[in-house]
C-alpha cells in the first residue's frame, strides 16, 4: 500500500469514528446528568389549545424590544417565518394533505418554538467563556453579550437549533429566549404566557407544569376541564370540552436530559419538527468523553516525553563521541 493511500484510509476512518462518537462511544463515559434546579420555572405549551393567533409572538417582541422581522419584499408586516436574531418565539404550522382536522396527524397543528431551557444545556457546556449560564435556582439559561466571543459554538451545540446570530448588526450578538427573566425579577412572568388568550402557553414552576401536563394526559375527548390561563395558580381559566387526543407523552420531560419548557400535542412531536433525543444530555456525553480523553492522554504523553528524552540523550552521546 502506498503511503498516501494509507494516510487517506486513516483520515477517513478517523472521520467515521468522529461522526459516530455521540451515540456509540460517548455514552459509556457520560458524566452524571445535571438535576433540575429546586425552583425551576418554565412554560407548558399545549398545541391542542393553540389557535395560531400569534399574540405570544407579538408580546415577546414588544416585551423584549425586538425589531420587526420581514419575510416579504414590501416589508409591510412583521411576519417572521422562523427564529432569528430578531425573533425569539415563533408559532409554526404543521399540515398534512388537505389539513382539515386540527391536532391530527392527517390534519394540522400549531407548534411553538423557543429556547427549551434545558436542564443540562449543551449551549452552556459548549461556550468557552461562560457567556451562556444556567441560573442555579430558576434554571433560566441566560446570555451575557459582554462575555461572548462570537464563536457561535452554542449554535452548533444546541440540539433544538435555537440560538441565532445577528448577522446584519454592526456589533452582533447571540439571540434566544431568556424566559423574560427581566419581567420575572419585577414580579411578572413570561410575556408570551401572559398575553396568550387560551392558556396554550402557560407559565409556572416546572414541577407544577409537569403535574398539570400529567393530568391533561388523563383527559378524554368529550370531557370538560378548566384549563388555567396565564400562569399556574391564576384565577383565570378557560372552560372547554376536550376535543383532541393527546400524544401519550410530555415532550421535554426526558428528552436530552429534560427541559423546563414542556409540550403537549395531538400530532407526533417529530412531525412537529421536535428532535428525537436520548434521555442523556449531549453535555453529559461530550463532557464525560472529554474528561476520559484527557485522563487517558496523561499516560501516552508521559511515555512520549520519556521516549523523546531517551532519543535526545542517545543522539547527544553519539555526537559527543
Ligand atoms: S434549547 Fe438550546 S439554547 Fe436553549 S438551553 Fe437548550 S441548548 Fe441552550
Ligand atoms: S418567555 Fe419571554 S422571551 Fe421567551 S418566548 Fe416567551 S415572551 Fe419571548
Ligand atoms: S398566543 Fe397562545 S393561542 Fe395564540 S398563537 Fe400563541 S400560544 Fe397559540
Amino acid at each position: 500500500m502506498k503511503r498516501r493511500d494509507f494516510l487517506k484510509g486513516v483520515a477517513c476512518g478517523g472521520l467515521l469514528l468522529a461522526a459516530d462518537v455521540p451515540s456509540a462511544l460517548a455514552q459509556p463515559f457520560a458524566r452524571q446528568q445535571k438535576a433540575m434546579p429546586p425552583e425551576a420555572v418554565g412554560i407548558l405549551y399545549d398545541a391542542t389549545l393553540c389557535i395560531g393567533c400569534k399574540a405570544c409572538v407579538a408580546a415577546c417582541k414588544e416585551h423584549n424590544s425586538m425589531p420587526p422581522d420581514f419575510s416579504t419584499t414590501d416589508q409591510l408586516w412583521d411576519n417572521a417565518i422562523d427564529l432569528s436574531g430578531k425573533t425569539l418565539n415563533i408559532i409554526k404550522l404543521y399540515t398534512h394533505g388537505a389539513g382539515a382536522a386540527k391536532d391530527r396527524e392527517d390534519g394540522f397543528s400549531f407548534v411553538k418554538r423557543q429556547c427549551m431551557h434545558c436542564i443540562d444545556p449543551s449551549c452552556v457546556s459548549a461556550c468557552p467563556v461562560s457567556a451562556l449560564t444556567k441560573d442555579p435556582k430558576s434554571g433560566i439559561v441566560s446570555y451575557n453579550k459582554g462575555a461572548c466571543l462570537g464563536c457561535r459554538y452554542c449554535q452548533v451545540a444546541c440540539p433544538y437549533n435555537i440560538p441565532k446570530f445577528e448577522w446584519d448588526a454592526p456589533f452582533p450578538q447571540i439571540r434566544k429566549c431568556q424566559l423574560c427573566s427581566h419581567r420575572i425579577k419585577e414580579g411578572g412572568y413570561a410575556a408570551c404566557c401572559e398575553f396568550c388568550p387560551t392558556g396554550a402557553s402557560l407559565f409556572g414552576t416546572t414541577k407544577d407544569l409537569l403535574e398539570e401536563a400529567r393530568y391533561r394526559l388523563t383527559l378524554k375527548p368529550g370531557e370538560e376541564y378548566g384549563f388555567p390561563v396565564g400562569r399556574i395558580g391564576s384565577r383565570e381559566t378557560s372552560h372547554r370540552t376536550v376535543e383532541a387526543v393527546y400524544q401519550p407523552r410530555i415532550y421535554g420531560e426526558k428528552e436530552g436530559g429534560g427541559t423546563q419548557v414542556l409540550m403537549l400535542a395531538g400530532v407526533p412531536f417529530d412531525k412537529l419538527g421536535m428532535p428525537k433525543l436520548s434521555e442523556t444530555s449531549d453535555a453529559a456525553r461530550s463532557e464525560g468523553l472529554q474528561h476520559m480523553i484527557y485522563r487517558g492522554m496523561i499516560a501516552p504523553i508521559a511515555l512520549l516525553g520519556g521516549l523523546l528524552y531517551a532519543v535526545h540523550r542517545s543522539t547527544k552521546n553519539n555526537d559527543d563521541r
